[in-house]
């Protein structure tokens, strides 16, 4: 692709990079030097801009602070066995940001905007993808709405932007998670498939409750009956019963991840039988019970594959069996990370060279 629009760079003359220890990555917490900015106003997209990465004023009382009217994504690049660096994924994220866009009356983003900002800003910065095996580079788009106005409309004038962190080898201990029967992330005809910031401040109080019982996670269960799976956290769910790999459905009350559809390809790719339906906290209590739950785990870009290995329900812990190398959840990470680093065949084009 050819990059055609003018996006202004001012470069930083003084580079954090030398201060980043590579082998000591925790997640969220680095961030590479520029970031990639554009504002929206008078109905159309300015001139876009990569900066030094840095605070940025903004007028109290826009909306985003007020209103939550503020989205964001989550995607990676990596390095390539090759020495390049390439995204997985990114129309997807591109297009999912759009749908959360057109959900909380934001403006949507043009393709050639998104993905050369992306590009060149990555290039900029490739000196901060980390080469290590399962390390990347994690970014962070997100888009706010910027007028100073605190009636509740939709603001006129907004901001994009997209900075990334380099992370390191996401090591998840298999997690303890129990189903919630009392809070709820989302409903139906809610926000729940988008990805806006009101979502995530919600769920903190309830998350919050479960970790004081001792479990890491939720799995949020559907608002109006408590019964069936929608997510874990902010990852979805994906269950193997009896060889079939099962996972709820979509909806307006779960996020369509990435990870999710790519582990699902995979799946079929491996000849599984794939089960997208209702899949009850009971279904999951009583395959357990019966020997029939062989794995369960989440899916979300920064973590890929976290296994469970304790489910709560209605007070009693239930523990999965321990997987072993052969288990899905296991291949089909593996066969993720190769598509990743450019070591396995792509045959469904997911890699974007930047
Ligand atoms: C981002 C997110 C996911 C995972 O999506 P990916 O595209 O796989 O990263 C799942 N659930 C929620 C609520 C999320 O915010």
């Amino acid at each position: 692709m050819i990059d055609i629009l003018p996006i202004r760079t001012q470069r930083t003359n003084a580079s954090r990079l030398a201060e980043l220890d590579f082998d000591t990555l925790e997640f969220g917490k680095a961030f590479s030097d520029h970031m990639f900015a554009v504002d929206y106003r008078d109905g159309e997209w300015q001139e876009a801009q990569i900066v030094p990465y840095g605070d940025m004023a903004v007028s109290p009382a826009n909306s985003a602070l007020h209103y939550g009217q503020a989205i964001f994504e989550g995607m990676k690049a990596y390095h390539q066995t090759d020495g390049g660096v390439a995204l997985f994924r990114p129309l997807d994220n591109w297009a999912r940001l759009n749908s959360s866009a057109e959900r909380m009356c934001m403006p949507t983003i043009p393709e050639e905007l998104f993905m050369q900002g992306l590009r060149e800003l990555i290039r900029l910065d490739s000196a901060w993808v980390p080469t290590s095996a399962g390390s990347s580079l994690y970014i962070r788009p997100f888009m706010f709405a910027t007028d100073g106005f605190i009636g509740v409309r939709p603001s006129d004038s907004y901001r994009l932007v997209i900075f990334t962190c380099p992370v390191g080898l996401y090591y998840s201990k298999p997690l303890r998670v129990r189903f919630e029967q009392k809070y709820v992330r989302s409903a139906e005809g809610g926000a729940g498939y988008a990805k806006n910031a009101g979502n995530y401040g919600a769920a903190m109080y309830p998350t919050k409750l479960a970790q004081q019982e001792g479990y890491n996670q939720l799995i949020w269960t559907d608002a109006s009956e408590h019964q069936y799976v929608e997510e874990s956290g902010t990852m979805n769910a994906i269950f193997v019963i009896d060889g079939r790999v099962v996972t709820p459905a979509l909806s307006t009350s779960i996020l369509d991840g990435v990870t999710r559809r790519s582990v699902l390809q995979l799946a079929r790719d491996m000849g599984l039988v794939v089960e997208e339906r209702k899949v009850s906290s009971r279904e999951i209590i009583q395959a357990l019970e019966a020997g029939k739950l062989e794995e369960a785990f989440g899916t979300g870009t920064a973590a890929t594959i976290a296994p469970i290995a304790t489910i709560g329900y209605e007070g009693h812990d239930y523990d999965l069996p321990i997987v072993g190398p052969q288990a899905f959840s296991k291949r089909v990470s593996a066969a993720l990370d190769a598509i990743r680093s450019g070591a396995g065949a792509d045959v469904h084009h997911w890699m974007v060279p930047v």
